[in-house]
């Protein structure tokens, strides 16, 4: 039998501090010890902390490639936000009648095509499945509506057959660091303690939860920067039973708001198309005490939202809330402050990278900070054209063995609707993980000097094109 190991008088956390860091974010300051030594659950070529679309598609890029991969999850199930927060709409907007972005989330929706559990979205906004309009082998032109639970159980599927290990029910505390390098994340099992050495780790916790913890450079903005949070809560029995009920409420609802505010509870959200959802609350979604604050806002709120959608709309006498999401949902939070940031140059104009890892459509803004800002976000707009995240945008300042995908990866707040829809985050993480292998193959685990040239061939051969352009 192999003998257990232990990483004895074991560091975690570090003694630097986050320079990028803004409101609130406190990096890890001080050195923090273990008490007991930390057994080692074992090595590993890659491993991936956070198993939303980002996580996912890394170790699945990476497994493929021949690495062995582990992939850590706090909950007891892959999908992130999607499945924890129940947003199972895919947002693949076309770009002039193209599908530009393909790889594994085209793939993945492929997947609950064949579950039977992908349909095209309505037309008349109400976010339900269009059930004449089955996905099937269709280019993605339009949103794709699946269900959570088909989610969670492809994604199982998607990385064993990829040969991911998976390790849930685990949360990530800290990080052993050795110069620029993690050597071991440290996790918190539900069997105890254990520590993960690896090769390459790639964060996909969604704000940058690994490198922070191991003392890197992170930005996070203050709260009235961001985009405001939402706990969905889903209503039995279920609202607009047909378009013209949906439309009919609508109309209500818009006059209620522009003659009537006084009859709508306070930071009502304006969108009555998903069920019910506390609206326009903020706060730091990474500080522990603000995130129970919302949570108990949120949940409250969303009965008296309850309250006044009997009151003042069609269908709703008998309705009650049946269930609600597990946490506060949370559109950006910290991001690593990385080699290269998608910012307000490669995205408000024609600019490109020298180094395009994955496309995104010119748009910019979206939820508001606040009720006070409207629905759109402060600052918006649209410029014509393809831009490109740049590789150097998911490899932190601080670490050579380290990379971000997903929602947490280099970007100014402004431009964060680019990146944080779950097809671009599976796509990002496709990239994290084949960089991560081949990092691995030819530059001795420096993801820093991965030959781009190589690493775009490798992304073509996987039914992405890093610039968009078929
Ligand atoms: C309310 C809301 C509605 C949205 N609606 C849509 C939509 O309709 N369509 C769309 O395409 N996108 C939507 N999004 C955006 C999208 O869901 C997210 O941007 C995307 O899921 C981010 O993917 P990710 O993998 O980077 O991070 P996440 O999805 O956040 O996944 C990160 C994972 O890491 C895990 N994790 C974090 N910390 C730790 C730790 N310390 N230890 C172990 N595990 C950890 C988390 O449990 C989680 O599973 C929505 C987002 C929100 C908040």
């Amino acid at each position: 039998m192999k003998r257990r190991e232990f990483l004895k008088g074991l560091a975690v956390g570090g003694a630097a501090v986050a320079a990028g860091a803004c409101h609130g974010d406190v990096a890890p300051a001080g050195t923090v010890r273990v008490s007991n030594d930390v057994p080692v659950l074992g090595d590993y070529d890659v491993c991936v902390v956070g198993a939303g679309p980002g996580g996912v598609g890394a170790a699945i890029a990476a497994a493929r490639a021949g690495k062995r991969t582990i992939l850590v999850e706090h909950y007891g199930y892959p999908g992130g936000v999607g499945t924890n927060c129940n947003t199972p709409t895919f947002f693949f907007d076309p770009y002039k009648g193209v599908q530009y972005l393909r790889g594994i989330a085209d793939e993945f929706v492929r997947r609950l095509a064949k579950r039977g559990a992908a349909w095209f979205l309505t037309h008349d906004e109400r976010y339900q499945p269009d059930y004449s309009r089955p996905v099937g082998d269709l280019p993605i032109l339009d949103r794709v509506r699946t269900r959570v639970e088909d989610m969670r159980v492809a994604y199982h599927d998607f990385l064993d057959e990829a040969g991911v290990e998976k390790l849930f029910y685990t949360h990530l505390t800290g990080a052993v660091r050795d110069g620029d390098r993690i050597t071991a994340a440290i996790v918190d099992c539900l069997e105890g303690p254990r520590a993960i050495r690896a090769k390459v780790f790639i964060d996909a916790t969604g704000a940058a939860h690994l490198v922070h913890r191991a003392g890197g450079r992170t930005r996070l903005a203050p709260p009235d920067k961001t985009m405001h949070k939402s706990i969905w809560a889903t209503l039995s029995p279920g609202p607009h039973d047909t378009p013209e009920v949906y439309k009919e409420n609508c109309r209500t609802y818009h006059k209620l708001y522009r003659e009537h505010r006084e009859r709508l509870p306070k930071n009502i959200w304006t969108s009555l198309a998903i069920g019910l959802s506390s609206g326009y609350v903020n706060g730091n979604s990474c500080d522990s005490r603000d995130m129970t604050r919302m949570d108990a806002e949120m949940r409250r709120h969303n009965f008296e939202l309850l309250e006044c959608y009997k009151r003042e709309l069609k269908g709703f006498d008998d309705a009650f809330i049946e269930t609600a999401i597990h946490q506060v949902g949370s559109r950006s939070g910290r991001h690593i402050v990385g080699r290269a940031t998608v910012d307000r140059r490669l995205v408000t104009t024609a600019a490109m990278p020298d180094d395009p890892v994955m496309p995104f459509v010119r748009e910019w803004g979206e939820h508001a900070a606040s009720m006070d800002n409207g629905f759109c976000g402060t600052v918006h707009g649209n410029f014509d054209g393809l831009g490109a995240v740049p590789y150097g945008a998911l490899v932190p300042v601080d670490f050579s063995n380290v990379l971000a995908c997903g929602l947490c990866i280099s970007v100014e707040e402004d431009y964060v609707k680019t990146i944080r829809m779950q097809p671009n985050c599976l796509v990002s993480g496709q990239v994290a993980g084949t960089a991560a292998a081949l990092s691995l193959d030819a530059t001795r685990g420096d993801v820093g000097s991965v030959p781009y040239a190589e690493l775009r061939k490798r992304l073509e051969k996987q039914n992405h094109r890093v610039d968009g352009v078929w």
